[in-house]
């Protein structure tokens, strides 16, 4: 996956990516990053890239032919119209499954807007999608993109030690990850749940389970609207009297499905 970011500010996505996991994944080629830099492609003498907005109002918006030049820049290099992301406070919020749907991508854009926003006519000439990431407003589309980036990386093959990993966490199914532990078994007169040291694989994917949907009913009850379980997960369910006791509403919930 290539991931290209038309941004005023490209040593902040460079510096913020190439760390840790992302940045072992971009050293061994995994994935690539480029930060393309919006104010080099300025007609302006004094490579300016804003202007006061038309209509009056606060601040300063980004104007259209520096993004739309950055953009060709970018096209012309693929050989092909790319999938090209703008933040933006207003777009579809963020969520797990569009991150799936993103890596399925060979490259892809983002814009990073700045100041007051983005001249509507680049947005509509180049953007095919409109992401938020999260209800608040920030400073610039930087963090967020690097957010974006850093959550469709990870689900590239290759780019987790243990592919695995992405597979089994929060959101899979809509379901939030189960509590973690690791040594040693008591921390200051805490101990790490019994069913963990048993070594007895089926009862601990019971616990696993279980935790789960207690996690995400206490958390985010509002994933287990669209969580469906799988006839394997329901068969250990509706085995476990004690689990059914207490998810006894999220089993008639997926019975219904
Ligand atoms: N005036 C804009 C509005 O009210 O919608 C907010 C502009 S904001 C100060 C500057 C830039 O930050 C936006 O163009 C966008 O790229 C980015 N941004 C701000 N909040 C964001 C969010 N929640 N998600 C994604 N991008 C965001």
């Amino acid at each position: 996956m290539k991931f290209y970011v038309m941004t005023l500010f490209p040593q902040m996505i460079m510096e913020g990516l190439n760390t840790s996991m992302i940045g072992r994944a971009l050293e061994s080629e995994k994935i690539s990053l480029e930060a393309v830099d919006i104010r080099q492609f300025s007609e302006n003498k004094h490579k300016k890239v804003d202007d006061y907005p038309y209509g009056g109002g606060p601040g300063m918006v980004m104007q259209a032919q520096p993004i739309y030049e950055a953009y060709s820049s970018i096209k012309n290099k693929i050989g092909k119209k790319p999938r090209v992301v703008y933040l933006t406070p207003w777009g579809n919020v963020f969520r797990q499954e569009m991150a799936e749907d993103f890596a399925k991508e060979e490259e892809l854009v983002f814009l990073c807007g700045h100041y007051e926003g983005v001249d509507e006519r680049v947005l509509e000439e180049i953007v095919t999608d409109y992401v938020s990431i999260g209800d608040y407003v920030l400073t610039g589309g930087e963090l967020a993109s690097m957010v974006m980036i850093d959550s469709i990386a990870r689900l590239i093959p290759g780019v987790l030690n243990n592919d695995d990993s992405a597979t089994y966490e929060s959101f899979h199914h809509n379901l939030l990850e189960h509590p973690q532990y690791s040594r040693p078994k008591e921390w200051r007169g805490r101990e790490v749940p019994e069913v963990l040291l048993s070594g007895h694989h089926q009862k601990i994917e019971d616990w696993k389970l279980e935790q789960s949907l207690l996690r995400t009913m206490e958390y985010r009850p509002d994933l287990l609207e669209n969580c469906l379980l799988t006839d394997k997960e329901r068969d250990r369910l509706n085995k476990n009297q004690n689990i059914k006791k207490k998810c006894r509403k999220i089993l008639a919930k997926n019975d219904e499905m």
